[in-house]
């Protein structure tokens, strides 16, 4: 990832919309390690390209504790507001913004920007521009009542879609449905999906939606239970068989999704291949080594991909396949005041799928 910071604690600007409080409340990361905690923040003024959204929802992201820890190599600056599962209402927009309007709902996802004309932009591979910033990391994110967009990288949420259904959906939703297209599922192909929480019961959904048979593995029952309902047709708890040897009785995975956060879970994943199979990296634990054999790698003509969540179009598919009521997100309500309960929460493996923040302070 690349990044560049701006800050929600920037100094007081005039000139902020007539209808917009100059002070907000949002949740901040002032310390790597540290409990976040829920401050007012000054509204800045908008620049060129920008819009400002009225957020309803944001979703809470394995990536946004990782960011609150500072876990990565590339790491954001504190004080930042996380979140890029944001959805909410635009309120403001910068002269000459063309691309979205005012009362239009929309998804601030984890490209929160990018350059628009490097060889990754005009092919379609927006995620892998180098000059990309990411929202909730490089400027401040969706766990606040305001937060500030580029109006050309925020897809719009279509109606009918609940915007506490269109949170997960912007990241996980978009990430898992993306790993499936690079994984190149088909119909009747062996789909092994490694970790089923908030991207796993989604990729379950998608990599059924493509046609494939989808094995769900995980080391807790009730969320092996919930990966059949949505569609799994196999499942096997791992820290109760070995899901190498169960998969390969199965005739072995034609792809394989890893999106537990956990190096182990990406070798089991590697190991449950068939010849052929593609493993797909997702989930980017703390740990970042993994050990992998050559060997078989190169007499079984495996493949071994990353795929970093999704483009623009990605999304508005997903939010169509959604619209269409092919998808059932799985989620849970929260204040943004319990943000660190929440972390912790889904640290421990707590929570079944999604966390999302009522960042309104509304009922839902
Ligand atoms: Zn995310
Ligand atoms: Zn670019």
């Amino acid at each position: 990832m690349t990044t560049s910071t701006v800050h929600a604690a920037t100094p007081v600007v005039t000139g902020v919309g007539a209808s917009i409080p100059r002070r907000y409340r949002a949740a901040v990361v002032h310390e790597f390690h540290t409990p976040l905690t829920v401050d007012q923040v000054t509204a800045v003024e908008l620049a060129a390209g920008q819009a400002r959204v009225r957020l309803e929802a944001c979703g809470l992201c394995h990536t946004d504790i990782h960011a609150a820890h500072g876990d990565w190599p590339v790491k954001p600056s504190p004080p930042f507001v996380p979140g890029h599962e944001g959805v909410g209402i635009v309120v403001e927009v910068a002269s000459g913004v063309t691309e979205v309007a005012v009362g239009d709902r929309v998804a601030m996802p984890w490209l929160g920007h990018a350059c628009g004309s490097c060889d990754y932009c005009v092919s379609g591979r927006e995620t892998l521009c180098l000059d990309q910033k990411n929202t909730g990391y490089s400027f401040d994110g969706g766990f606040g009542e305001y937060a500030v967009a580029y109006a050309r990288y925020v897809v719009a949420v279509p109606d009918g879609i609940d915007p506490f259904d269109a949170a997960p959906l912007s990241c996980a939703g978009v990430t898992t449905y993306k790993a499936v297209k690079v994984a190149g599922t088909r119909s009747s192909d062996l789909v092994a999906v490694f970790g089923i929480g908030g991207l796993g019961h989604l990729a379950v959904q998608y990599a059924a939606i493509a046609g494939g048979r989808v094995i769900a593995v995980d080391i807790h029952d009730d969320k092996l239970a919930l990966a059949r309902e949505l569609g799994a047709e196999f499942t096997i708890n791992a820290a109760k068989e070995d899901p190498v040897e169960a998969i390969q009785r199965l005739g072995g995975a034609d792809q394989a999704i890893a999106l537990a956060v956990s190096p182990r879970a990406f070798e089991q994943a590697y190991g449950s291949l068939r010849r052929g199979g593609t493993l797909v990296f997702v989930a980017l634990p703390a740990d970042n080594d993994v050990t992998l054999p050559i060997f078989e790698t190169v007499i079984n003509g495996l493949t071994v991909i990353g795929s970093i969540v999704g483009t623009r179009t990605d999304l508005r598919e997903v939010f169509e396949l959604h619209g269409a009521g092919r998808t059932t997100v799985i989620r849970e309500t929260r204040a943004l005041s319990d943000v660190n309960e929440a972390i912790a929460d889904v640290e421990a493996g707590r929570v079944t799928a999604r966390v999302v923040f009522n960042v309104a302070g509304t009922p839902s």
